[in-house]
């Protein structure tokens, strides 16, 4: 069956006309002799060829031979049932169907795509890409002994926070500084050493969902806090804060809005405003910030956020926030603040359930260190040299490699290169979008344009390095901002075979 499958796909893509299966079939049965349980090979006969010896090279023996016994059996039961053509029991034949299964097995679940849906921190393609310098950091964590949790000075115990506090104190201002998973971890575990049995006031405007099982109340009854709803979904007043602290109050939080924006007769109290309002009652005042960014953006085009220094400096006592989202690095949470609470923090035995590994310290170093020359950044910050691409870049990219593209897609689709807006994704900054260059591809023919649209995404999808594109308003988008010049040929070289 699966060779009858290839066949007809081979055909297909050479253009030729596929005749019914049932007509192949007999063809096949009229003209090539039939072969017997007997003409199979046997096992061990197998086992001695040239070609399985090099199979047993690269796959082992267990594999091999699990393989071939499966193979053997599907060749047994056809030969019984009187249609096993005889070239099908051929050693060598029987080897490359062996081989293809194996490197079909081999092939690794998780694999390199292109990412040109125009989302450039997109949660389900795995959010920021590292630069070179974290890479490096982490194959040498990898392969090499580190001092994660030894402190080269004393000889003692080391604590592996120790790696990346001073980094993070530098660059937020904050006193202290610790890291765990993610950002959701880091939230759980602050909520849970702060608030636990105790009540966590927050504004209705701010109770989020990101996304994933990931929603502010949830998160907060895990953590064993009680969360105090204050305000209304638009509209949240000082008043409303200092009215809702009472003796069971823990802290005043804020949630930034990171995936939507309430716009119109709206009002927030600011980060420095909850603060006082917080410390008149003795109480700290916590603020997750989601993306998180250390540098204002805006001084490269980008929209304005509040950084982190920002944050502390109005009065935060602790700040979160991703290290995969804008910050550009690995998937870490980060918490800085005021060190007593970063104590307490790391007291928390959940801490030590959500401490991150090396390889995530080893990346998040270098990434930091990159934030020390912020006038190179745009250059070495992979998330950044994305996200500030010009379009003019992207639209000569898309002209110059039309003609290629248009001819893996054949007739049925017409590609245009088309300007377009990418987003930054990760809920960060959701409502700006930056201007970018790529290509709109349509259904030439009649029909369902959705339909052929589909059939074309899922052709993209089925290619070695699979591409990502969108559908929206009868067209497929290829967002060529996260194309960068180091990926153009394996692109373009994809583009060699017809792909409808
Ligand atoms: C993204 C986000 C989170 C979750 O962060 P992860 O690093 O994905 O776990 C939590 N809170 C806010 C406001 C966010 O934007």
């Amino acid at each position: 069956m699966a060779d009858r499958a290839a066949a007809g796909r081979s055909a297909r893509r050479k253009g030729e006309q596929v005749q019914p299966s049932d007509a192949l079939l007999q063809a096949e049965a009229a003209s090539i002799p039939t072969a017997r349980a007997a003409d199979i090979p046997s096992l061990d006969r197998l086992l001695n060829t040239d070609a399985m010896r090099a199979l047993l090279q690269q796959y082992g023996h267990t594999q091999l031979v699990a393989v071939l016994r499966s193979h053997l059996d599907t060749l047994r039961q056809d030969a019984l049932a009187g249609h096993l053509p005889m070239p099908r029991v051929d050693a060598d034949a029987i080897a490359r169907q062996a081989g293809d299964a194996l490197a079909l097995a081999a092939q690794p679940r998780l694999r390199a795509v292109f990412n040109l849906t125009g989302t450039v921190l997109h949660t389900n393609l795995g959010r920021a890409l590292l630069p070179d310098e974290a890479v490096a950091a982490v194959v040498r964590a990898l392969t090499t002994p580190a001092n994660l949790e030894f402190d080269l000075d004393s000889g003692g115990r080391g604590d592996r926070d120790d790696l990346v506090e001073g980094l993070l104190r530098e660059l937020t201002g904050a006193e202290a500084a610790t890291v765990v998973n993610n950002n959701a971890a880091a939230v759980l575990l602050m909520l849970n050493s702060l608030a636990d049995r105790r009540e966590v006031v927050v504004s209705r405007g701010e109770l989020v969902e990101i996304g994933g099982a990931f929603r502010i109340p949830d998160v907060m009854k895990r953590a064993g806090a009680k969360l105090v709803e204050i305000g209304t979904t638009n509209r949240t007043h000082p008043v409303d804060y200092e009215n809702a602290v009472g003796p069971r109050t823990a802290m005043l939080m804020k949630v930034h809005c990171s995936n939507y924006a309430v716009t119109g007769f709206t009002r927030s109290v600011e980060v420095g405003h909850v603060a006082r309002i917080a410390h008149q009652a003795g109480l700290p005042m916590t603020v997750d910030l989601g993306s998180g960014t250390l540098l204002d953006l805006s001084r490269w085009g980008l929209p304005r956020e509040d950084t982190v220094r920002e944050t502390i400096a109005a009065g935060a006592d602790l700040v979160t926030f991703s290290g995969d989202k804008l910050l550009g690095g690995p998937q870490a949470g980060l918490i800085v603040g005021r060190a007593d609470l970063i104590r307490k923090i790391k007291k928390n035995p959940l801490k030590r359930a959500l401490r991150v590994g090396k390889l995530t310290l080893a990346a998040l170093e270098p990434v930091l260190a990159l934030y020390r020359a912020p006038e190179l950044l745009t250059d070495r910050l992979t998330t950044l040299r994305l996200l500030t691409r010009p379009a003019a870049q992207m639209r000569e990219q898309a002209e110059r490699m039309l003609p290629a593209l248009q001819r893996a897609l054949g007739e049925r689709y017409v590609a245009e290169a088309a300007p377009m807006a990418s987003q930054i994704g990760s809920g960060a900054l959701p409502v700006d979008q930056l201007p970018s260059y790529g290509y709109a591809i349509r259904h030439a023919g009649k029909g369902r344009p959705g339909r052929a649209l589909e059939t074309l995404q899922a052709s993209l999808r089925a290619l070695p390095r699979p591409v990502i594109g969108r559908i929206a308003d009868n067209a497929l988008w290829l967002d060529l901002r996260c194309l960068e010049a180091r990926d153009e040929a394996a692109f373009l070289a994809q583009l060699e075979t017809p792909l409808a």
